[in-house]
């Protein structure tokens, strides 16, 4: 018999085995990314039916088996429910969720990601933060977060501090006033290095608490696009569904 363990997480997606039953990848604080089945949890009558639906955050209690995890219970506390009724959203935070599962790997510490993503998720079902921002912030910190963000700090080539003004996708970072090089390098405004300093730097919890100006966010989202294509070579199938 396997050993029963309550994990707080969220699921990052969900698929129909067998008849009744789901498998699903859930993103855990204590033992990172996880494959877990949940039987019977297809049945309309089964406390596990929305509780093992993409999104649903809380706890689950699983028993550890020789190789794999199997849902027994759940408490959800957060469905995002504000985000599923919004369709951009929903396309959004699915694309979140697939994000961070090609980021995140069994048995590693992913505390930081979970964390991330679930107050990205919390901005992206509220009015008040613009979708495009909260896309930029996230997949900004989460390059971050898993050691492949760019050096926004110093320039890439004598690492001086001052005159900051070229953005290298190629070299990872930024480029001062004499180390510049227009084949590599775009100008970028002083906002947009301010706000991305800002996002690397910050705690999770304070990542979302700022706007920027159109122009920034313009140039911000072309920087990530830029940025992801360079490094992350994986093509995300739900980025196919969210507006330009
Ligand atoms: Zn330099």
């Amino acid at each position: 018999m396997g050993q029963s363990v309550v994990l707080t997480g969220i699921v990052l997606n969900a698929m129909p085995i067998g008849e009744y039953d789901k498998r699903i990848t859930l993103l855990t604080r204590e033992r990172g990314k996880i494959t877990a089945f949940a039987r019977g949890a297809r049945r309309p009558q089964s406390q596990l039916l929305a509780a093992t639906n993409p999104f649903s955050f809380g706890e689950f209690e699983v028993f550890e088996g020789r190789s794999s995890y199997n849902v027994s219970k759940a408490t959800i506390r957060n469905y995002f429910r504000e985000l599923t009724e919004d369709l951009d959203a929903t396309y959004m935070g699915f694309y979140f969720l697939e994000f961070a599962d090609y980021f995140c790997q069994e048995n590693n510490d992913e505390k930081e990601m979970l964390k991330l993503l679930y107050q990205s998720l919390r901005a992206l079902s509220s009015p008040a933060y613009r979708k495009a921002l909260v896309r930029a912030v996230f997949e900004l910190k989460a390059v971050t977060i898993n050691g492949e963000g760019p050096d926004m700090f110093s320039c890439m080539h004598c690492h001086s501090k001052e005159n900051l003004h070229f953005f290298s996708v190629k070299k990872g970072g930024m480029l001062c006033e004499t180390c510049r090089d227009a084949a590599i390098g775009r100008r970028i405004l002083d906002d947009t290095r301010y706000t991305m300093q800002y996002i690397i730097s910050s705690t999770v919890e304070k990542l979302y608490s700022f706007s920027v100006s159109d122009e920034v966010l313009k140039e911000l989202t072309e920087i990530m696009e830029e940025y992801l294509r360079h490094y992350v070579h994986h093509t995300f199938n739900s980025a196919a569904f969210l507006l330009k």
